[in-house]
């Protein structure tokens, strides 16, 4: 209801910023926090920087001490909207270390979107079971070096997977997964098996999540079952790559390509959505991988959510501005 009553007011990407606590070791390395929530209830959030304050808003400001359930309450309309037939794009932005995989995966005693979502996705589809049918299927992708990895693929592909567009308009990539899902628990241990296909190959699983895009992509097809009438929709959930800047050891070699890559992904996410808030008649969605994907369920009649996290520290607070500087961007 919120969002939907803000949504009207304005476009249809909202941006919520989140901040973590400070971790234990930044504590005992003695360093503070320089953000300043008085003014969280409205939206507001000031970075401290000495004796100035920058403040930025949002739609949304969460502080350290709200939790997984009080972030998901706001993000919650969006799943009737997908069951609606609307096309949803949920996404988490941010430096590495800062909460992104807290907010969209969560743990096993503290779930994040993702497990809420489907949850509470399966919870709308039974109570509408007499009006409608819904299939529900979820492909997981990995999006790295700009290039597309299908995680639920049981063999490597040896064709290179690309984007393409559906006669009627809708954005696919031809070859990849779909695993009909017909309940939470089915859902996600699939979920599970493309997370832990996404290590596979790498020698240090979390640098790999850090420098690539992780991307959810839940199906929905909706047959009315009064009139006949029958709807596709999509909603994605999307862990995105860290957005620190290169630092001086990413100056060559592998490290710099990627960080080059997530550089030129993020910008593009960046160009797209200020197109869309300025009403630009050129969306560029076909610069990088991620837009591209993402293209169905970012502008159009589509609802966009996206989740700037931030860390509370003093050593962090380059990142952080910078980080809030793109979501401001977006606003
Ligand atoms: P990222 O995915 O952005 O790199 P993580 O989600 O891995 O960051 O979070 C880094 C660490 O901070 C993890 O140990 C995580 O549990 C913790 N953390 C992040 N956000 C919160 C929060 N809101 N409350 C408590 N702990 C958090
Ligand atoms: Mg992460």
């Amino acid at each position: 209801k919120l969002y939907n009553q803000i949504q009207e007011a304005k476009g249809n990407i909202r941006v919520f910023c989140r901040c973590r606590p400070l971790s234990k070791q930044e504590v005992s390395t003695g360093y503070s926090a320089v953000v300043d929530f008085d003014a969280a209830k409205d939206g507001e959030i000031g970075i401290m920087n000495g004796v100035t304050k920058k403040s930025f808003k949002f739609d949304r400001v969460y502080t350290p001490k709200d939790n997984q359930a009080d972030v998901y309450a706001d993000a919650s309309p969006l799943v009737t909207s997908v069951l609606d037939g609307y096309n949803v794009c949920i996404f988490a932005y941010g430096q590495t270390g800062t909460g992104k995989t807290f907010t969209m995966e969560g743990t096993e005693q503290n779930r994040g979107v993702n497990y809420r979502t489907l949850k509470e996705l399966f919870k709308i589809a039974e109570e509408r079971n007499e009006t409608y049918s819904y299939n529900i299927s979820v492909s997981v992708l990995e999006v790295y070096n700009e290039q597309i990895r299908d995680l639920l693929a049981t063999s490597p592909s040896t064709k290179k997977l690309e984007v393409r567009q559906a006669a009627e308009g809708f954005h696919h990539v031809p070859g990849i997964v779909e695993a009909k899902v017909e309940n939470i628990k089915e859902a996600w241990d699939v979920l599970q098996a493309g997370s832990n296909a996404r290590s596979v190959g790498s020698n240090n699983v979390n640098e790999h999540s850090s420098r690539s895009h992780c991307m959810l992509c839940i199906m929905v097809r909706a047959k009315n079952l009064m009139d006949g009438v029958c709807t596709k929709s999509k909603l994605w959930l999307v862990d995105l790559a860290g957005s620190e800047r290169l630092t001086k050891t990413d100056v060559q070699g592998e490290r710099l390509k990627e960080a080059q890559n997530i550089n030129r992904s993020l910008s593009a996410l960046g160009d797209v959505i200020s197109a869309l808030a300025t009403k630009n008649n050129h969306i560029p969605y076909r610069n990088s991988k991620l837009t591209h994907l993402l293209q169905d369920s970012l502008g159009g009649d589509s609802k966009a959510l996206m989740f700037v996290q931030i860390s509370p520290s003093e050593n962090d607070l380059g990142e952080t501005v910078s980080s809030l500087n793109f979501a401001s961007r977006v606003r």
